[in-house]
Order: structure tokens, then C-alpha cells, then sequence
């Protein structure tokens, strides 16, 4: 008999009753585990949240077709390890795609009107001083907003800010220009959003090109009013370039669901600046209860099809030749 193992078990998932289900409905028993790699070299199927799979690990398989990673980035999983070892790698890719670009879009407006300053001022009782103090903000229909990766989530945030009447930018060197046009979105090459940019809004997916897509080079090319929110991944962004130029004022602010360094310690340097200039969530734009919902079926869609034999739709490595599973 088949087994589906999954080997970090998320707490918000518990008892994984739906995903259980379709195991056990395609003839697999399901085993929640504990992170313990003996168990997992003899899975055929492996769910996996934040255990790490690179081609160590996924050589001392010995059973596996599908390894499937509970959320949408997929860069924890070595794609070209798994492709050789003909394991398909799926990810969930809907699950969270609205539940991000509202967490962009409330990041961009909320650093905007500074509403996370203005709370801290008026809970310490400085009502009066904080009204008086802030004569910076501008109003959000005068901005520039520029979107780095077009895909479902970076085009949610595009639909999101354009009623504001936001002037919307956007690179993706994988989108024609006139994909890009249709989105309603003005393509421009990546240096040209940055300088263009009030606001930039990251959505591309962490990989070896993109490791410090934003470096002091690039964010030297930002404008002194501008602003960088990042709701994809903490490597994207050169976390020491990022605090030198805050610090210089060569940008003046970043929203930033996350970090290179999760959770950050204590004494983290971007907690130098105060909540006008930085805001900070805890790799939370996923989560809603109706995300939870449907992470579970995506999850139990892909559970189904490896099981069966079959091609998931969730599958990311395309030219995986795969033990067990026939190309469509
Ligand atoms: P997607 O695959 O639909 O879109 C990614 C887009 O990035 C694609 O259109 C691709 O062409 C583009 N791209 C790739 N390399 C690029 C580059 N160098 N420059 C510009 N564009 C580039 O993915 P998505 O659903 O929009 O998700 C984007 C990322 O958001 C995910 O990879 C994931 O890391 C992150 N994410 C974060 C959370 C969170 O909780 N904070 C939740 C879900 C997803």
C-alpha cells in the first residue's frame, strides 16, 4: 500500500481530515510524522511546510513520486535533484493568491497614511503632537506604483490600487508587453520601475536569479520618496543594503511581510526605524480562514492524483519524466 507522509505537520491543519481522506480514498494510508527521515525514505507521496529538500535528502528516497510543498513558493524543494530523481514537486498555488494581494495592497496603503505610526502616537497619549507632526504623506491617487513579477498575486495587487487611481508599473520578463497592457499596467524594463516608482511591491518567486534582486545597486536607483514592500520572500531583498539606505535616506520606508532571517532576533536593524518608515508582519499575507480552506483541497488534489498515478495540476517541474506517472 501506498503512503502519504507528511513530515512536518502545521498546526492549522490538524487533524488534515480532508487530505486524509483522499489518501485513504485512493488507496494510500495517511501518516502524520515528525520530521523523522527514516520514516520519510519509504513515503511514496511527502507533504512538506518548512523541511528543506535538497539533493541529499532527496537521494536517500527510495520510494517517492511526488514531494508536495504546503504553500506556493517551492524554493526549499532542489527542483533540478528532484526532476533527475524523477520525482514530481508540486506546490499549492491558489490557495493564498487573494489573501496576498490584500495583504500588498493593505501594506502599501497602510505605510502610505502611516496608520501604524499614528496608532502607536495616539495610544502614548500624543494625539495632538503626531496630528501636527506628519506633513509628508501624499495621497495615494498622486502615486506610482510599481509591481515586480506579474503573476497571480502581482496582478491582484494591480487590480487592487488601480481604482485608487494609483498610476500602476510593472516588470516581467516572462509576460509580453501586451499581456502586461492588458493588466492595466504600464511594462517597463526593471530599472525603469524602480526609478519611476513611489511605491515597489515585490511578487516574483525566490530562485537563484532572483537571490538579492534588490541589492544597493538597485536600490540606489529608487527615488528618496519611495517605498519597498515585500510579501514574497526575505532573500529577494539584500537585508544590509536595504538598512544602509533607509539609513541614508536613499529610500524612505519598507513594508515587509518577510525576511531573510525568520523569525528575526531581537535586536533585528530594521527595528531602528520607527513604524513611519518601516511596518513589519510576521509572513502573514496567507493566512485567512477561507485560505485555510482552500489550502486543505489543493493539498488533497494533489494527494489524489499522485496516488492515482496520475499528473497533478499543482505540478511546478514540468519536465519531470515521473516514476509511476504518465506524461499527459
Ligand atoms: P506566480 O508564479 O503566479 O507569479 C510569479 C511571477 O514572477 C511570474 O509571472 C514570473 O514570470 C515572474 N518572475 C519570475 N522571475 C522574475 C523576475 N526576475 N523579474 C520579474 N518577474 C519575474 O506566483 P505568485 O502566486 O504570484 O506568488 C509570487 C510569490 O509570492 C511566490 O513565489 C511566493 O514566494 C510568494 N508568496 C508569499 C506568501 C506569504 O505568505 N508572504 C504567500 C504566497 C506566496
Amino acid at each position: 500500500m501506498a503512503t502519504v507522509y507528511v513530515i512536518d505537520p502545521l498546526d492549522r491543519l490538524m487533524p488534515y481530515t480532508i487530505e486524509r481522506d483522499a489518501a485513504h480514498a485512493a488507496g494510500a494510508e495517511f501518516v502524520l510524522g515528525d520530521a523523522n527521515a527514516p520514516h520519510m525514505r519509504d513515503a511514496d507521496v511527502i507533504l512538506t511546510y518548512l523541511v528543506p529538500f535538497d539533493a541529499a535528502t532527496i537521494a536517500g528516497l527510495r520510494r517517492c513520486r511526488g514531494i508536495i510543498r504546503c504553500g506556493v513558493g517551492y524554493d526549499s524543494v532542489d527542483l533540478a535533484a528532484a526532476t533527475a530523481a524523477g520525482i514530481v514537486v508540486c506546490n499549492a498555488p491558489t490557495y493564498c493568491v487573494p489573501d496576498v494581494a490584500d495583504h500588498a495592497a493593505s501594506l502599501i496603503l497602510a505605510s502610505a497614511r502611516r496608520i501604524a505610526w499614528f496608532d502607536g502616537a495616539v495610544r502614548r497619549g500624543a494625539w495632538q503632537a503626531a496630528h501636527d507632526a506628519e506633513r509628508g504623506m501624499r495621497r495615494i491617487a498622486a502615486q506610482t506604483i510599481g509591481i515586480i513579477g506579474l503573476g497571480r498575486i502581482g496582478r491582484g495587487v494591480a487590480q487592487r490600487l488601480a481604482p485608487f487611481g494609483c498610476r500602476v508599473l510593472g516588470h516581467d520578463p516572462y509576460l509580453s508587453d501586451d499581456q502586461v497592457r492588458a493588466m492595466g499596467v504600464t511594462p517597463l524594463p526593471l530599472a525603469d520601475v524602480l526609478r519611476q516608482s513611489d511605491v515597489v511591491s515585490l511578487h516574483v518567486p525566490l530562485t537563484p536569479a532572483t537571490y538579492h534582486l534588490i541589492d544597493a545597486n538597485r536600490l540606489a536607483l529608487m527615488n528618496p520618496d519611495a517605498t519597498l514592500v515585500n510579501t514574497s520572500r526575505g532573500p529577494l531583498v539584500d537585508t544590509a543594503a536595504l538598512v544602509a539606505a533607509l539609513d541614508a535616506g536613499r529610500i524612505f520606508g519598507a513594508a515587509l511581510d518577510v525576511l531573510e532571517d525568520e523569525p528575526p532576533g531581537i535586536a533585528h536593524p530594521l527595528y531602528a526605524f520607527d513604524s513611519r518608515r518601516v511596518l513589519l508582519t510576521p509572513h502573514a499575507a496567507a493566512s485567512s480562514r477561507e485560505a485555510q480552506h482552500d489550502l486543505h483541497h489543493e493539498l488533497a488534489a494533489s494527494i489524489d492524483a499522485l496516488v492515482r498515478g496520475q499528473r497533478p495540476a499543482a505540478i511546478v517541474n514540468h519536465a519531470v519524466i515521473a516514476r509511476n506517472t504518465p506524461a499527459r
